[in-house]
């Protein structure tokens, strides 16, 4: 069966037709712990690195005995080299044509739809997806790299001809790269946003030091695997491994870095914000943390808000930059959907959610389970537990990082609704009117997704003037505040959420990884012999 016959799969696909998806999908798994437990070298300039430092061993969150690979790390050596190839290549592939850039970035594409399958299962052991999360995964990364070449082809390179003030000059304006970007991804969607943001640094012309998170670095290296074979030249994307806490400073310090795109923490971001323009600015975009609220008013559909509402807090675990992680809930209708919403993550199947119709997998280690405890412990204290807070550790539970999704009601005044736990924790908070909802939603120092479910329209039109957040939906029933896809709804995180204003997946993406240069030429008649 041909792997591109089947429907996409998407963050908000429900009722695709699963059984041929799910065949391949065993098939792929196999394959992928059959795979397990190599040793992988780092890839600069083309050739495979090994050094002496201490290697990361991935292992599986699901079961954390089973080692996936032992990774090779970069010491201050490989990151020096990395950066000089990185520079060595930047200055052929800017010189490429914007279409000889994009023809092996949609290559890379297309590898992506061929491998998706392979890609989808290493995702969902590495991370601890479900099935139909780590393919969405998958198949983003190669619409990100295939919307971006798109945006670059649509402005025909980013030349523009310009006005002319006299008849003798002729004016042209470009968006030219900048050089050598370090490109430093999270591990909750490692290749959707390793892709993305590479893919949009290499289509504007700059060439790249790559470095994974350490919880995902077997999916880091499919991904330099599927630039390679897609034939981005060598030297131009290059991987190194390592822990972030240790060797990540030493990357974006390096003199020979001109920008830098990152996803991760506000606590790192902000870091490297403020460290990283000290001689002079460079370009440091950031997509950064969340405190995403989703707001129930009287007139909504209970229903579909209870569904978006759990489907958006506890898929992934609630490890997604754009979880729903509190709600504002209408005193009237309180009761009714939290009831609503108790039943429907009753429901939830938990599991290794490698297997197939688990929605609910493991958390990605243990300081992350330990960050949950100690916000139940909280919640406890604060307000009422309605439900979970606890490591799972029954069977095979035992094994992985599980615990069960749980949902307190706080007051208002609790730094749970305020603070990031990226752990299944969703705080519920009771408000009087349209206008507290609001209120409480922007009191938070994020500024990524939110969510409305109202039936009244004006309502919804005053949501989206007056919430203070970058990517918005009102009433959807898949997910109070996530399902983002490339070209529909740019992410872009205002505040402590982002950097820049222009989000992935948005129209105005790639050419912040270029710089404008104005070219006026005057006329002469040189005659030459
Ligand atoms: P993280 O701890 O900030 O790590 C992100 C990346 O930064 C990792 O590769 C990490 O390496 C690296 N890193 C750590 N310290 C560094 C340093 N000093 N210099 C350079 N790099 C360093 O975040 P995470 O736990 O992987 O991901 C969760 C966070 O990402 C959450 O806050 C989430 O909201 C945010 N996120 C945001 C978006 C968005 O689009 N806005 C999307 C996804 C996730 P190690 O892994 O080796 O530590």
């Amino acid at each position: 069966m041909a792997v591109a016959t089947l429907k996409k799969i998407t963050y908000t696909s429900t009722n695709v037709d699963l059984e041929q998806f799910h065949a391949l999908f065993d098939e792929a798994l196999v394959r992928a712990r059959g795979a397990s437990g190599k040793e992988y070298p780092m890839y600069i300039d083309g050739k495979a690195v090994t050094t002496t430092a201490e290697p990361i061993v991935d292992t599986s969150p699901i079961d954390t005995s089973r080692v996936l690979g032992t990774f090779h790390t970069a010491r201050p050596e490989q990151i020096d080299l990395a950066v000089r190839a990185a520079r060595a290549a930047a200055k052929g592939w800017a010189a490429r044509s914007a279409g000889e850039r994009i023809k092996p970035l949609r290559r890379a594409a297309a590898l992506i739809r061929e491998r998706k399958f392979e890609l989808a299962a290493i995702m969902s052991i590495e991370v601890g997806k479900s099935r139909l999360e780590a393919m969405g995964d998958a198949e983003e990364s190669a619409d990100l790299i295939d919307y971006y070449c798109q945006q670059m082809k649509d402005a025909r390179g980013f030349i523009r001809e310009m006005a002319r003030m006299t008849p003798i000059e002729r004016n042209v304006d470009v968006l030219r790269p900048f050089g050598v970007f370090a490109c430093i991804a999270p591990f909750n969607f490692p290749l959707a946003l390793s892709a993305g943001m590479s893919s949009a640094a290499l289509v504007a012309g700059n060439t790249i030091v790559y470095k994974p998170a350490e919880e995902t670095p077997w999916t880091g290296l499919k991904l330099y695997e599927i630039y390679r074979d897609a034939g981005i030249p060598t030297g131009v994307f290059n991987l190194i491994q390592g822990r972030g806490h240790l060797m990540g400073d030493a990357i974006w310090h390096h003199p020979g870095v001109d920008g830098v795109v990152f996803t991760g923490s506000k606590e790192v971001g902000m870091r490297i914000f403020a460290e990283f323009s000290a001689k002079w600015t460079r370009p440091c975009l950031l997509e950064l943390g969340g405190k995403n609220a989703a707001i129930v008013m009287d007139t909504a559909d209970i229903d579909a808000a209870a569904e978006g509402v759990m489907r958006s807090a506890f898929g992934l675990q609630n490890q997604k930059c754009s979880a729903t992680s509190r709600v504002y809930v209408h005193k009237s209708v309180a009761k009714k959907f939290t009831t609503a919403l108790l039943a429907k993550t009753k429901a939830i199947a938990i599991g290794d959610p490698s297997e197939r119709d688990v929605f609910f997998g493991p958390l990605i280690n243990e300081e992350s389970v330990e960050r949950y405890e100690r916000a139940a412990t909280q919640a406890r204290a604060e307000g009422k537990l309605l439900m979970g807070g606890s490591r799972l550790e029954s069977g095979a539970l035992a094994k992985g990082h599980y615990v069960s999704p749980a949902i307190a009601t706080l007051p208002l005044e609790s730094s749970l609704f305020r603070t990031e736990l990226f752990a299944p924790l969703l705080a519920i908070g009771v408000v009087s009117s349209f206008d507290e909802a609001i209120a409480e939603s922007n009191r938070t120092e994020y500024g990524l997704t939110a969510g409305i479910y109202s039936g009244d329209d004006e309502e919804v039109a005053r949501f989206f003037d007056e919430i203070e957040a970058g990517v918005c939906y009102a009433n959807k029933r898949t997910g109070a505040t996530t399902g983002a896809w490339p070209g529909a709804q740019a992410f872009t995180g205002w505040k402590g959420s982002g950097s820049s204003g222009k989000g992935g997946c948005g129209p105005y993406y790639v050419m912040q990884f270029m710089r404008e240069q104005s070219r006026t030429t005057i006329h002469t008649r040189v005659q030459r012999k």
